[in-house]
């Protein structure tokens, strides 16, 4: 251990970096708002239980990746490795459950111990949102398609395709997972040791298997679509005819199950070939049986969560927006007046950059490289005249201006 090193998986977001995640949150949060969406904000560590009583004592989450503790006054703590599972505690806890409909949107860190790559870190940063308390395929519709908008805001809905499949209801699953179990025990030999305990206590959790060896057994296993009874079946239709009509294009991926115990019905996954084995950018479904499991009023929920680090590789460069103006003072006798000039500046509402150090053309190179409008150059022939010379600096022209009128002047930059 280095102490002067970042943890290993954690990382720093220098300005480039943070103004493409911001950027993410943003562009998430304004398409949430036309939903209808507010935005909640729970403590980024709850009480262990709420992670392992919602997840399932099976899930890799919960068996390999949480991040617990004990607190000084020995109550188990755990960092939050998602963002489900401390909404419903607050929906439970905080007396949400006479508002619903529930429309709710979260950013911010969650933190996994994982294999640090691509794509992956332990402690990363989602946005997501839940919507409780609508039992019909609507809220499924809407929320998926609230997903390929936000996708659709950042410009990545041609590099993303969405991936569809139901895990009906729970009648539906306990017939699968019969026909699962079967399929799976008598192939024993050929699955990870990992897939050995799911077959034991979560046996559908052996089709997420990321193993070669548990992927080749699991090609050729039982769907879970052939067994869906028949108003699982009439919900997973209504929720494609409801796409199709809303224009959200969506492949069916019989495969596809969610990591988590507490999902039904929906499940979905928007991803892209760009990210190499991390290609997953925004995941979720529906959760009809969560909140009862957690001891709250049985509610049914859908929702989705998106690693904003994937999304922001996706992004690529965000130009800062703004562009300030850079006022650079020549001589001894400018430095004071020019500080002065750009504190004025900024009071009125400009972005204004000093130029501190260095001759008139460095100066100048440097507001150039900083995406400058403008240039303020105060020497000492502008300030015995109460002038500044104003060059604009994508066309060159330059004028002087009386400093007692400079605000109005400079009203085309700000
Ligand atoms: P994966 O299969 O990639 O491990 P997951 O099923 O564990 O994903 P979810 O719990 O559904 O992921 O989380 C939703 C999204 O959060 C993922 O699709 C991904 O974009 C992001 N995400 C999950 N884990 C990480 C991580 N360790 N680092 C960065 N982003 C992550
Ligand atoms: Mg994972």
């Amino acid at each position: 251990m280095s102490s002067l090193q970042p943890v290993r998986g954690t990382h720093d977001l220098l300005p480039d970096d943070s103004r493409r995640h911001r950027a993410v949150e943003e562009a998430a949060f304004a398409v949430a708002r036309r939903y209808g969406f507010g935005e909640i904000i729970t403590p980024i560590f709850e009480f262990t239980e709420v992670f392992s009583r919602t997840l399932g004592d099976t899930s890799d989450v919960v068996t390999k990746e949480m991040y617990s503790f004990q607190d000084r006054g020995g109550e188990s703590i755990t960092l939050r490795p998602e963002g489900t599972a401390g909404v419903a505690r607050a929906f439970i806890s905080g007396g949400l459950t006479q508002n619903l409909p529930l429309k709710l949107f979260y950013r911010g860190p969650m933190f996994r111990y994982e294999r640090p790559q691509k794509g992956r870190q332990r402690q990363f940063h989602q946005i997501g949102v839940e919507l409780l308390g609508v039992e019909g395929p609507q809220a499924d519709i809407e929320v998926i398609a609230m997903g390929l908008d936000v996708l659709d805001a950042l410009g990545l809905k041609d590099r993303v395709r969405l991936e569809l499949n139901s895990l009906g209801d729970a009648e539906s699953r306990a017939t699968y997972r019969q026909a699962l179990v079967a399929y799976l025990s008598a192939r024993k030999d050929r699955l990870s040791p990992d897939s050995l305990e799911r077959l034991e206590r979560n046996p559908l959790r052996v089709l997420d298997s990321k193993d070669e060896g548990d992927k080749a057994v699991v090609a050729e296993a039982p769907l879970l679509g052939d067994y869906l009874n028949e108003p699982s079946r009439a919900f997973f239709q209504a929720v494609q005819e409801g796409l199709t009509a809303v224009g959200v294009p969506f492949i069916l991926n019989p495969k596809l199950v969610r990591g988590l115990d507490y999902y039904s019905h929906t499940a979905f996954e928007f991803t892209t070939t760009a990210l190499g084995a991390q290609g997953t950018v925004l995941a979720g479904g529906r959760y009809d049986g969560l909140i009862g499991q957690m001891g709250g009023p049985a509610t049914c929920g859908i929702g989705w969560a998106a690693g904003v680090e994937r999304l922001s590789l996706l992004l690529g460069e965000v130009p800062d927006p703004t562009r300030p103006l850079a006022v650079i003072p020549m001589g001894e006798a400018a430095a004071t007046e020019a500080l002065k000039l750009c504190m004025r500046l900024r009071r009125a509402g400009f972005a204004v950059e000093m130029g501190y150090s260095g001759n008139l053309k460095k100066r100048l190179a440097r507001a150039n490289k900083m995406g400058a409008r403008a240039a303020l150059i105060l020497g000492e022939d502008e300030l015995a005249r109460a002038v500044v010379a104003v060059r604009d600096l994508d066309s060159g022209e330059q004028q002087d201006v009386a400093l007692s009128t400079l605000e109005n002047a400079l009203g085309c930059y700000r």
